[in-house]
C-alpha cells in the first residue's frame, strides 16, 4: 500500500489491477489487496483541482473539498484514530450532521482499517447506545451541538474509550479528542491499512422497519459491488455533480457516497433535513445532475409542486430507493423534473441495489426493475426454496458471490442463519420482501411479508392498494393494514393523509374507495378508510405498518 500522495507508488499499485478490466470481464473479484477509503480517494488526488464534495451548511454557506484535501484529511484522521490505539477492524461510528468532517472521519477510518459505522442524527441516546453497545464501539465522532445527547447515550456503551468532537463554536469537554487541532497536529502522511477484501470494513445497522434494528456486516470487497450499480445504475460519469439525499447514518449514503468517489463524481450534500422550497432552491442554484432520493421526498415535492416551478434543473438520471416508486409518482417525474425517476430495490443486507431500473432499459413504471447483471436474484418460495414461475408471488431472493452481499447480522448467528433457505437448486437467502416477476422477468413489489393482508382467502400487498389510493386527487399519502374482521379474517384498512385542500368526509371516504374498487377489484379495496395528518415513520420517513397494524387491532378489539 501506498501513503496518500505517494504517486509515483500508485501507478504501479495502479498497474497490479484495473477496474475498468475487471469491469469489462464482469469479474466481481476484487484485487485481493483492498482498501476502500484509499481506492475511492487518492486515486483522484492527483489533480488539485478536483472536487469531492460540496457540501452546503444549514446557513446556505457552500464549503468545497477536493479529493486531493481529503486524501490529507482523512490520512490525519487516520493517524489520529491510530495514536488512539485504534487498531484494525475496532469499530468507529459517527453521530453528526452532514458536514465536511463527517466525510472525512469516514474515509479516514477505513483507511486506518478500523469498522466504520454511522448513528443518523434524529436517534435519542437511546438509539445511540442500543448501537454502539451492540458492536462495542471504540470510538465515537460527533460535534459539541451533539455532545450532550452522545454522553447520555455512554452511561449505556462501557466500550467506548474515545469521544472525537468536532467543535463548532461551544468548545468541547475536557476529556475529548478535538477534532480540528487533533488533525491540524497530525501527520499528513499515512501508510494505508494492509486491508484484503475479506477483511471487516462497515457496519451499518437496519432501518428498524419491522423490530429493533440489526447490525449488518460488509467486507471490504464490498467497495467492488458498489462500483458497479453506480456505473450501470446510477450511470454516474466522471464530472458528475451527484446530490444522494441519505445521510451517512444509512447504508445508502455510504454506498452512493463512496460508489460516487469511485468514480470520480463530485457529491453534493445539503446539511438541512428535507424542505421542498430549500431543496428546489439547491436544484436551482446548483448543476445537480443525478439525484438519489427516497418516495417520501417525490411524493412530498409533488404535493408542493408549486416550489418547482421557475427551477433550472440539470438532472440527467433521478433514483429512488427505500420503499416502493408508484407508476402515479414516476409519471409526475416525467412531467416535473424532465427525468424518468429509476426505481432501485436493495437492503442493507444486499448491500446495494440489486434490482433496478437502468437508463438503457425499457421501463414498466412501477416495477422495480430487474437484477443487476451478475446478481443472481429470483423469486423463491420461502417454505420450499423454489424458484417460482412468472405471475406467482414469493420472496426476493438472491445468492452467488456478489461482493456486496453481507458477511453476517454483528454477533448474531442465529439470525443470520435465519435468512437462508435450501431449495431443490440449492441455497437462497430470503430477503422477507414479496414481488412477483412478469414474463418478461420485471420484479414488481408487493410489500414486506409481514405486511400481506389475508382478507377472505386473499393475499393482499399493501402496495397496489397504496398506488392506487395515490392516484386520486384527494390522497397525499396512504398506508394499508389489515385489520381483524370476525368474518373475513381481516378488511383492508387505510390511513390516509389527504392532499392539500381536500376536505375529509363522507363522500370523500366513499369516492375514494369507489375510485380502488374500480381501479383494482371488489376483494382489494379498503373497506376502512380513516384520515390522519400525518403517518407514522421511520427516522428514514418509511411508513412503519406495523404501528398502524397494532392501532387496527386493538380497534377492532374494541369494538368486539
Ligand atoms: P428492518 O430490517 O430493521 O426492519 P428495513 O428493512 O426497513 O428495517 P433497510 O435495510 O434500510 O431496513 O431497508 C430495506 C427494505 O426497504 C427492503 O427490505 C424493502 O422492504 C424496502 N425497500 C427498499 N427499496 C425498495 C423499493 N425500491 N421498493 C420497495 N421496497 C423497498
Ligand atoms: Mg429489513
Amino acid at each position: 500500500m501506498v501513503t496518500s500522495h505517494n504517486l509515483a507508488d500508485y501507478e504501479a499499485e495502479r498497474e497490479r489491477f484495473s477496474w475498468d478490466d475487471i469491469y469489462a470481464d464482469a469479474d466481481w473479484d476484487a484485487p485481493e489487496e483492498l482498501n476502500i477509503g484509499h481506492e475511492v480517494v487518492d486515486r483522484h488526488a492527483t489533480d488539485r483541482g478536483k472536487v469531492a464534495l460540496y457540501q452546503v451548511g444549514t446557513d446556505g454557506e457552500l464549503t468545497t473539498m477536493t479529493f486531493w484535501e481529503l486524501a490529507d484529511r482523512s490520512s490525519q484522521f487516520a493517524n489520529v484514530l491510530e495514536a488512539l490505539g485504534v487498531e484494525q477492524g475496532d469499530r468507529v461510528f459517527s453521530y453528526m450532521p452532514r458536514i465536511p468532517e463527517h466525510y472525512v472521519a469516514l474515509v479516514g477510518t477505513l483507511k486506518r482499517g478500523a469498522v466504520w459505522g454511522s448513528v443518523n442524527e434524529r436517534f435519542g441516546p437511546d438509539g445511540i447506545s442500543y448501537r454502539l453497545d451492540d458492536c462495542d464501539a471504540k470510538v465515537v465522532v460527533t460535534t459539541t451541538d451533539n455532545r450532550d445527547t452522545v454522553e447520555d447515550a455512554l452511561d449505556d456503551a462501557p466500550s467506548v474509550e474515545h469521544v472525537i468532537t468536532v467543535d463548532r463554536g461551544s468548545g468541547a469537554p475536557a476529556d475529548d479528542v478535538v477534532f480540528n487541532t487533533a488533525l491540524d497536529d497530525a501527520s499528513k502522511e499515512y501508510e494505508v491499512a494492509e486491508t484484503g477484501g475479506e477483511d471487516d470494513a462497515l457496519l451499518y445497522y437496519t432501518s428498524g422497519t419491522t423490530g429493533l434494528a440489526k447490525g449488518v456486516l460488509h467486507k471490504q470487497r464490498w467497495i467492488a459491488g458498489v462500483a458497479a450499480t453506480q456505473k450501470y445504475t446510477v450511470d454516474l460519469q466522471p464530472g458528475d455533480l451527484y446530490w444522494s439525499t441519505g445521510d451517512l447514518g444509512w447504508l445508502t449514503g455510504a454506498i452512493n457516497t463512496l460508489g460516487a468517489w469511485f468514480w470520480g463524481a463530485s457529491l453534493f450534500t445539503y446539511e438541512g433535513e428535507f424542505d421542498p422550497e430549500e431543496w428546489a432552491d439547491l436544484l436551482d442554484e446548483y448543476p445537480i445532475n443525478v439525484l438519489f432520493s427516497v418516495p417520501t421526498a417525490y411524493r412530498m415535492l409533488r404535493e408542493k409542486a408549486e416550489v418547482l416551478e421557475g427551477v433550472d434543473l440539470d438532472l440527467r438520471h433521478a433514483l429512488s430507493i427505500g420503499e416502493p416508486l408508484s407508476a402515479g409518482v414516476v409519471e409526475w417525474g416525467k412531467e416535473e423534473l424532465g427525468v424518468t425517476i429509476l426505481d432501485t430495490y436493495g437492503q442493507t443486507e444486499t448491500g446495494n441495489m440489486i434490482i433496478n431500473n437502468y437508463p438503457t432499459m425499457e421501463l414498466r413504471p412501477g416495477s422495480m426493475g430487474k437484477p443487476l447483471p451478475g446478481i443472481e436474484a429470483d423469486i423463491v418460495d420461502p417454505d420450499t426454496g423454489e424458484v417460482l414461475p412468472p405471475g406467482e408471488t414469493g420472496e426476493i431472493a438472491e445468492r452467488g458471490d456478489y461482493p456486496c452481499f453481507f458477511a453476517e447480522y454483528w454477533n448474531k448467528p442465529a439470525k443470520t442463519e435465519k435468512c437462508f433457505v435450501d431449495g431443490p437448486s440449492g441455497e437462497w437467502y430470503l430477503s422477507g420482501d414479496l414481488a412477483h416477476k412478469d414474463e418478461d422477468g420485471y420484479f414488481w413489489f408487493e410489500g414486506r411479508a409481514d405486511d400481506v393482508i389475508l382478507s377472505s382467502g386473499y393475499r393482499i400487498g399493501p402496495f397496489e392498494v397504496e398506488s392506487s389510493l395515490g392516484e386520486h386527487e384527494a390522497v397525499a399519502e396512504s398506508a394499508v393494514v389489515p385489520k381483524p374482521h370476525s368474518e373475513r379474517g381481516n378488511i383492508v384498512k387505510a390511513y390516509v393523509v389527504p392532499s392539500e385542500g381536500a376536505t375529509p368526509s363522507e363522500e370523500l371516504t366513499e369516492a375514494i374507495k369507489n375510485h380502488v374498487k374500480e381501479e383494482l377489484s371488489a376483494h382489494e379495496y379498503p373497506r376502512e378508510i380513516e384520515f390522519r395528518d400525518e403517518l407514522p415513520k421511520t427516522v428514514t420517513g418509511k411508513i412503519r405498518r406495523t404501528e398502524l397494524q397494532d392501532e387496527a387491532e386493538e380497534e377492532a378489539e374494541a369494538a368486539s
